[in-house]
């Protein structure tokens, strides 16, 4: 196999930003530490793939910052067989990032280009277990509900209540959530009993949801 260019951008990304941050779950240090970052955006913002900030992946969307995907992620406390549902596939790196530590991720982007885009990528990368769907999240995907996590990777001022009831008992789902303008609260919410438990766990800038999302405001 040839040499990895990046492997030591990747090394340093994950000592740094992500391990250097706080983010202690073995699980996703190893991922965050093996996923070609660099081929989830465009050839020309390779050398800046693994740098500590979001980048444009075309359509004026962005591939998220290392250290809030892995943050996201760790919240969800997720185990090897979960099915997990995505709202927002954008590059495709984040379904990455959970199709490495769960059995099934189902993720849904509205944008065609970019939906076409990250299936290609993630088929091309050998991911079997990750079926990607061009449609408005806002309804999730009723077919293969429930799931044991869910996460939205696209700002919204509510949660939409059809994620809230595919959401299994005792399951997670993580938003930013708040003014889809500015900055949100990154909000986890655990089902218990049919009631939710809501933990606020700090500011993050995302791209807004649109669509339905955007209708009910
Ligand atoms: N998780 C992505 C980054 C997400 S950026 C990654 O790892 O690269 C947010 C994405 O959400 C954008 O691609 C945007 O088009 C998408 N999006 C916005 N509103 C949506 C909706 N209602 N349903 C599905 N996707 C949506």
């Amino acid at each position: 196999m040839a040499s990895d260019p990046y492997l030591q951008k990747r090394q340093a990304m994950v000592e740094n930003d992500i391990k250097g941050r706080g983010i202690k779950d073995k699980r996703v240090l190893e991922v965050m530490g093996k996923i070609p970052r660099h081929l989830f955006v465009d050839e020309h913002l390779r050398d800046r793939a693994y740098a500590d900030y979001p980048l444009p992946i075309g359509e004026g969307q962005t591939i998220s910052q290392p250290y809030v995907v892995s943050l996201m992620t760790e919240a969800l406390m997720l185990r090897p067989t979960d099915r997990v549902l995505e709202i927002g596939t954008g590059s495709g790196y984040q379904a990455a990032v959970l199709a490495e530590i769960v059995k099934e991720v189902y993720t849904i982007e509205i944008r065609k280009s970019l939906a076409d885009m990250a299936a290609k990528r993630l088929k091309d990368l050998g991911y079997k277990n990750v079926k990607v769907k061009h449609a408005d999240g806002y309804s999730g995907w009723e077919e293969y509900a429930s799931f044991d996590a869910i996460i939205i990777t696209a700002a919204a001022n509510h949660i939409p209540p059809p994620l809230i009831k595919q959401l299994k008992e005792g399951g997670r789902l993580i938003i930013p959530l708040g003014s889809t303008v500015y900055y949100q609260v990154l909000t986890l919410v655990a089902k218990r009993k049919g009631e939710l438990d809501v933990e606020q766990i700090g500011p993050v800038a995302f791209v807004p949801m649109v669509g339905e999302a955007q209708r009910r405001k």
